[in-house]
């Protein structure tokens, strides 16, 4: 068969070169061999050297994405799958001692040089996202190689959402082998939650947070604490367990609050050491300011503000009113743990958000601890936005 070929303009293999796992269709010359839909091409610069193979999208902006950089691999087949998926999982066999969890990330997309695929395990069960042509088209090599390697209850997929359309693909949620419970319970660390894997957001769980959970739950003794945007009280639950005197947990989402409530009944939480108030954050956090009422630790986890460039102002002006709001009921010698999941908005500015915030509300601050997602959730060093999380543990005087 002939071999499919995409070949660069002048200089656009650059970055290629710097390991770029992306190559956008305005850096492309010629296409040679009628590449499909999730066909492996061979990516070769105007001088025609080779540089690697990845996966086509022909509707995509994102034209190309990097499977192999070099010439190491000459073959990208069934075997070379098995051995990038074989690859991903030993490492987090590695990592098991900081995990110290039975709910983690096999596979991260480009972090795991499998562009476009998600696999993350929930005690015994699995959810996969198959976000890229190229990802769609390995779903049969990746089932095989996840009943062979770690025969799971079952495998869900959950493909429902909107990058798919990008890629001419139709967003999809299904049981692809074995059967799926409505809950799944997992543990992290002494903590149980429930899981909703085909309804939850993500595949079911803030897996990225892990880590920054266990830091709150290290600091939480005899705290009274403000859990916002606290989903199925993954933070909350944490500082409950490790003796703190009081969480209030508050979203907008009935389900998630619905599941939040069995997770403390679960974890044998007394009830009069949580509240739960499906409520606005921003209005919340007005009413407190209101009443006076000031706490010793407030958590800021909201979603995603600046979606596109085009958001970024906007998304900008939430961060600050969120987080002026939350310094203003913050005890003297208090922490804020805050957070922005915007990959467009980098740690460096959101270290200048909350400066000015705390400038604003004429607060002292110091900077604690800078967190990321956790190790399960590697990413490439040059894909910009590949550290999406970003979060701040604040010491406020
Ligand atoms: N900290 C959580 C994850 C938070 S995800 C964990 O570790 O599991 C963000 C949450 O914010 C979602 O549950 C969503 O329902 C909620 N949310 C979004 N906008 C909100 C708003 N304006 N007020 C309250 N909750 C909101």
């Amino acid at each position: 068969m002939r071999e499919k070929i995409v070949i660069l303009k002048k200089s656009r293999e650059i970055p290629v070169k710097r390991r770029h796992p992306w190559v956008f269709s305005g850096a492309i010359s010629k296409v040679v061999g009628d590449p499909g839909y999730g066909d492996v091409v061979l990516v070769l610069s105007y001088k025609k050297e080779e540089l690697g193979y990845g996966w086509y999208s022909p509707r995509s902006q994102i034209r190309v994405r990097m499977l192999s950089f070099g010439m190491i691999d000459k073959k990208i087949d069934e075997e070379f799958f098995f051995k990038r998926l074989h690859r991903a999982y030993s490492y987090r066999k590695d990592m098991d001692p900081l995990i110290n969890s039975n709910a983690y990330r096999i596979v991260n997309s480009e972090g795991d040089f499998l562009p476009g695929l998600i696999i993350d395990y929930y005690n015994g069960y699995i959810v996969c996202q198959f976000l890229s042509c190229g990802a769609e088209k390995i779903k049969d090599i990746v089932l095989s190689y996840l009943i062979k390697e770690i025969n799971p209850y079952g495998i869900y997929e959950r493909s429902d959402v909107d990058v798919r359309l990008k890629e001419g693909l139709n967003p999809v949620s299904r049981t692809l082998s074995g059967e799926i419970p409505d809950k799944i319970e997992i543990q992290e660390k002494d903590v149980k939650f429930y899981v909703d894997i085909k309804k939850g957001h993500k595949t079911g769980f803030y897996l990225d947070q892990r880590e920054n959970r266990y830091f709150l739950g290290k600091i939480s003794y005899n705290k009274n604490i403000l859990n916002c945007f606290c989903y199925t009280g993954g933070f909350g639950l944490h500082a409950l367990k490790n003796r703190s005197k009081k969480v209030i947990n508050i979203d907008t989402s009935i389900d998630s609050l619905k599941i939040l409530r069995e997770n403390m009944l679960l974890n044998n939480i007394e009830k009069s050491r949580y509240e739960i108030k499906r409520q606005n954050v921003f209005a919340s956090l007005k009413e407190y300011i209101e009443a006076k009422e000031s706490f010793d630790v407030v958590i800021l986890d909201p979603p995603k503000f600046v979606k596109q460039t085009s958001d970024l102002k906007d998304g900008i002006l939430g961060y600050k009113k969120l987080n002026k709001r939350a310094l203003k009921i913050l005890k003297s010698g208090g922490y804020l743990i805050t957070f922005s999941c915007s990959g467009l908005v980098d740690l460096l500015q959101f270290k200048k958000i909350i400066m000015e915030c705390a400038l604003d509300c004429g607060r002292d601050i110091s900077i604690l601890k800078e967190m990321c997602a956790g190790v399960d959730h590697p990413y490439p060093p040059a894909l910009k936005y590949g550290k999406y999380l970003k979060g701040l543990a604040i010491k406020v005087e």
